[in-house]
């Protein structure tokens, strides 16, 4: 499912500048996007557009071909997921319970899920490598752990863009070259990624185009290795910023 944004903008009741400036950008689908941009540039806000849980004050964001408002709530958590940075742990859910609530969208309102929502979900468990942890509380893991269930409740969900807040936040690099297959598996099989990082190296490992922001606007979007590159990272985060070449990818570091 394409995603486009059509002169988009948004800004937030309480909010002195638009958190989101005149948005063109088309986003085809199966592709791997990488949205990078300093504190505050609007990459969260940019999420939650897609996702229809803030509305733009001008402008449309088509999903599909379709303006967002065409799908119900119950479509739209059929087609997209959200991975967020953090989420507030409040109930003694297992992490199947809680994995399980990637199938929501699939249930009628009191259904229970039945023997196939509990394989899917313990498939995605699996796949998010928490094996063995079906049982364990929620409320006891560490953020890099909740993290991978949240992950694991995104693919229960099935959807067919899946959209990650920071996910290199609280991994280690291990789970991180996890994740990062996870996602590459989910492109193979037609899901379109689009995620939000401060890490331009892992953006360089993972993604076929960037989009760069700079408070509320779009400043480049583009194949990464285009992207990617000094003169623009150095603008971006208005700091020296040096790409070098190493086997065949860049590695960005700081100058
Ligand atoms: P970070 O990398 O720090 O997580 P971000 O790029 O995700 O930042 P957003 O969270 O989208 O940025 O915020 C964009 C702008 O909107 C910021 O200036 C922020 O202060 C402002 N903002 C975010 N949420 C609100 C809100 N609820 N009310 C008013 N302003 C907000």
């Amino acid at each position: 499912m394409d995603l486009e944004f059509q002169d988009v903008s948004f800004s937030y009741p309480a909010g002195k500048n638009p958190a989101i400036q005149s948005f063109n950008l088309l986003i085809p689908s199966g592709s791997i996007t990488a949205v990078l941009g300093p504190n505050g540039a609007g990459k969260t806000t940019f999420l939650s557009l897609i996702l229809g849980w803030l509305k733009p004050q001008a402008g449309r964001i088509l999903a599909g071909g379709k303006p967002l408002n065409f799908y119900s709530r119950r479509e739209m958590g059929q087609r997209l997921a959200l991975v967020p940075q953090r989420e507030q742990v409040t109930f003694e859910y297992s992490t199947l319970e809680y994995v399980l609530l990637g199938r929501a969208p699939y249930l009628m309102p009191l259904e229970l899920p039945d023997e196939e929502d509990c394989q899917i979900a313990s498939e995605a468990i699996a796949r998010a490598g928490l094996s063995g942890w079906e049982e364990r509380s929620i409320t006891t893991l560490s953020g890099g752990e909740l993290q991978l269930v949240l992950i694991a409740r995104a693919l229960a969900q099935q959807p067919e863009i899946l959209l990650l807040d920071e996910p290199s936040s609280h991994l280690d690099l291990g789970n991180l070259n996890h994740l990062m297959a996870i996602l590459r598996t989910q492109n193979a099989a037609g899901v379109s990624v689009i995620f939000s990082t401060h890490d331009p190296n892992f953006a360089a490992r993972l993604a076929d185009s960037v989009v760069l922001m700079q408070a509320g606007r779009i400043i480049g979007h583009g194949p990464t290795d285009e992207m990617l590159v000094d003169e623009k990272l150095t603008t971006l985060y208005n700091t020296p910023v040096k790409t070098i070449q190493y086997d065949g990818r860049q590695i960005v570091t700081l100058m």
